[in-house]
């Protein structure tokens, strides 16, 4: 007969972390744009200069793309938080791909993969795994994902619009970069474009790399997302990682008044409109969870295991 220990059920526990490297190619000469932005956005602002005019065009495109990325194609297109018009969900798309993060489909994507592996060896981007430097933005630049695996994004290419403009991403940047050098000169193309794209990129990578380091983790997720004030700041609510990660279909990832979420307001102020409609929030039941079904399951267990190898051994006398 089997020790009484192990009749006991056992809840499944996360298996332990374990780093693994892989020697992922790095894609150097083919993303030599990606570092000449960086050397434009420099030097393009020393030589333009400060202005009022540079400042309007900094912050009015950083903050329209960086909606763009977190309203639109992390909670539109990877988590389907809200619904739109097909009109909409091509024009939003439109202006996502203009924020130089290659396409809705190539993004949401390797998101969706990574809420599915968060923080374990098939994560693409881990802090936990791979360290900072890839998570932030190395793993962009690898072989490995200059494609995606567009089987996990069947609800988006099913429209051919959508896929258009995930194929021909870099035609659309560069018609982008013209018309905003036509309308505001070289200020507007150095301050409105580079330097905008700049911030705004590395603005985004934060929640791939330090969103998964640095805060406070309130839900127990399973990964190592956390929730951090001043990401959720500078990245228009995307900082509360953790809530995200504990309840990903809320377009709302600030859950609490307090939580300031600028992608939420934007799309609620859009919802007014009807722009979009039905804008996912959280339950109060689920937000005031602070322990999650899974991890109660997995404490309960251990204390049942506990318990029962505390009766067939006796206490040391
Ligand atoms: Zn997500
Ligand atoms: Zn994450």
């Amino acid at each position: 007969m089997a020790p009484a220990a192990d009749a006991v059920p056992t809840a499944p526990t996360a298996a332990p972390f374990k780093r693994v490297i892989v020697n992922d190619k790095i894609r150097w000469r083919e993303n030599l744009p990606f570092w000449a932005v960086h050397v434009a956005a420099v030097v393009g602002a020393i030589w333009v200069g400060w202005s009022w005019q540079a400042a309007a065009w900094l912050i009015g495109s950083y903050f329209l793309r960086m909606f763009a990325i977190t309203g639109v194609y992390h909670r539109y297109f990877s988590h389907r938080a809200y619904k739109t018009s097909r009109p909409v969900q091509f024009v939003l798309g439109l202006i996502g791909v203009t924020a130089v993060q290659k396409g809705p489909l190539w993004w949401a994507s390797h998101h969706r993969r990574h809420h599915k592996y968060s923080d374990t060896p098939e994560d693409i981007h881990s802090p936990k795994q791979r360290g900072f430097w890839w998570s932030h933005m190395f793993w962009i630049l690898a072989e490995r994902y200059k494609h995606a695996d567009y089987s996990n994004i069947k609800d988006f290419t099913k429209y051919p619009e959508i896929r258009f403009i995930d194929k021909y991403e870099q035609w659309i940047v560069v018609a982008a970069a013209a018309l905003v050098f036509a309308v505001g000169g070289a200020t507007g193309l150095f301050w409105g474009f580079f330097v905008a794209t700049v911030l705004c990129w590395h603005g985004t990578f934060t929640i791939n790399s330090l969103t998964h380091v640095w805060g406070k983790a309130r839900y127990a997720t399973g990964d190592d997302s956390r929730n951090n004030v001043w990401l959720a700041l500078i990245t228009m609510g995307e900082g509360w990682h953790n809530n995200h990660h504990y309840y990903q279909r809320s377009a709302r990832q600030g859950f609490y008044w307090w939580e300031i979420d600028m992608s939420f307001y934007i799309l609620k102020t859009l919802s007014l409109f009807r722009i979009v409609w039905d804008v996912e929030g959280v339950p109060a039941h689920v937000r005031d969870a602070k322990i999650s079904p899974q991890r109660e399951r997995v404490a309960a267990a251990r204390a049942a295991k506990a318990a029962a190898v505390a009766a067939v051994i006796p206490p040391p006398q």
